[in-house]
């Protein structure tokens, strides 16, 4: 394992133990995801506020790239406005499948789940809070 990829698995297993913005505050809209193949179970909630992602939060169980990839979200997205968080989201994906993205540097604190694009099956594991974000944000206008 090289140094990159050691301070990655660092970030994660921090953001793990201690998971940012957990819990719901009952100020935004959810949506609700289920990984059948890993166990993964996530709420996300995402209070919008004049074009802007005022606040994310999470709440649920799952492995470690799940959960930890929730947390990263939810600090990533914050303060974003509609179409920057979209783009964010498109391109994490996008990552996580292993493709090119233009501005790898927007994704912040996300760029530690790289590695994940050689592991197919976790894959849906450091998804599906960002897909359950992006239900929530393409709803609003931008
Ligand atoms: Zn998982």
């Amino acid at each position: 394992m090289n140094n990159m990829q050691n301070l990655y698995r660092q970030v994660i297993m921090e953001h793990y133990k201690s998971p940012r913005n957990k819990g719901l505050t009952g100020n935004g809209k959810t949506t609700h995801l289920h990984n059948p193949s890993c166990g993964d179970d996530i709420t996300v909630e995402v209070e919008m506020e004049n074009g802007i992602v005022k606040s994310v939060h999470h709440e649920g169980t799952g492995c470690s790239i799940c959960c930890s990839s929730a947390s990263v979200m939810t600090e990533v997205l914050t303060g974003k406005t509609v179409s920057e968080a979209r783009d964010i989201i498109n391109d994490y994906v996008k990552m996580i499948k292993g493709e090119e993205i233009s501005d790898p540097d927007r994704l912040e604190e996300a760029l530690v789940y790289q590695g994940v694009a050689q592991f197919p099956a976790r894959m849906k594991c450091a998804t599906i809070a960002w897909k359950a974000a992006e239900e929530l944000i393409g709803e609003e206008d931008e």
